[in-house]
């Protein structure tokens, strides 16, 4: 059966919908937005394509154009019949409906090899949904994600920025990080306050960094940015070791205690962490 593109505002109008905002319901209008994320996240026949909040359908048609197959995750009772409707009968679409924060992305991946998520993820819950896709260790290749412009320039700084924080340590410890392309908000229906930014990020094979304990790096991470304008002596307090240890730890290690997180590198991290794990 041939494909045929979705255009938003019909289906808006022929199911008379109504947008929920606690949903993040913005949906895409503009063609040369839906082409450059198909093409940022270079969706080709191998692919199995993971679309997380389908809306009504419309950049799920054009990832199914390209893709072996594209399984989407909406939560929106009133989508389900919609997205049935119009697109139930193409062999390559699977519907899910449930919390993306919910499922259990191994049960829907299963055997598959070349694995992509691709979305225009609803704002409220980018970074809960980003931080559970990275941290679970599912088999994705690429995310490639819409979101908006701030917590994108977050997720892609670098230190000493005052966008760099936890957010970029964790994503840059799985994932390199390229900017596609920047949205405004003339291109989704309603139009949302903000200013938007495709971003992939490709999974590496490895975490980038090599540590003796990755909760002890998190929980590093967390405490120096919880407190960014505090010195890394005074944040690292709260991992419990003793003065001396602490002391010992940061001559190990040759990092200046006085130095804020925001100005390590990753690499920089992942030495402080090993010496406070050897400390302890
Ligand atoms: N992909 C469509 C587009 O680009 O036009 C819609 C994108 S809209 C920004 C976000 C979508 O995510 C909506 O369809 C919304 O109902 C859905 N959604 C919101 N929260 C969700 C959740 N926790 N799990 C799955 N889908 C969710």
């Amino acid at each position: 059966m041939d494909l045929i593109d979705v255009k938003t505002k019909e289906l808006v109008k022929k199911y008379n919908f109504r947008f929920s905002k606690s949903l993040g319901q913005n949906f895409l209008l503009d063609d040369s937005v839906l082409e450059d994320i198909v093409n940022g996240a270079d969706v080709n026949e191998e692919d199995f394509i993971i679309e997380i909040g389908p809306g009504v359908g419309t950049l799920t048609v054009q990832l199914m154009k390209r893709a072996k197959k594209v399984t989407c995750i909406e939560l929106d009772n009133d989508l389900i019949p919609i997205l049935e409707q119009e697109l139930g009968e193409y062999q390559k679409f699977q519907l899910i409906h449930n919390d993306a924060l919910k499922v259990d992305f191994n049960e829907i991946i299963g055997e598959e090899q070349s694995v992509k998520l691709v979305a225009n993820l609803p704002y409220y819950v980018t970074t809960p949904i980003i931080i559970k896709l990275l941290k679970q260790g599912y088999k994705f290749k690429s995310l490639t994600i819409m979101i908006q412009k701030e917590v994108a320039e977050r997720i892609d700084a670098e230190p000493n920025c005052k966008a760099y924080g936890a957010l970029s340590v964790l994503v840059q410890y799985y994932c390199n990080t390229k900017i596609i392309r920047k949205v405004s908000p003339e291109s989704f229906m309603p139009r949302p306050k903000v200013d938007s930014i495709v971003i992939r990020l490709d999974r590496l094979e490895e975490p980038r960094i090599k540590v003796k304990d990755e909760k002890l790096l998190f929980d590093i991470v967390r405490a120096g940015f919880n407190m960014r304008r505090k010195t890394l002596w005074n944040s690292t307090k709260v991992i419990g070791l003793s003065k001396e240890n602490l002391q010992k730890a940061f001559d190990k290690s040759g990092i200046d205690p006085k130095r804020r997180a925001e100005t390590l590198t990753l690499e920089e991290f992942a030495i402080l962490t090993d010496s406070i794990y050897e400390c302890k």
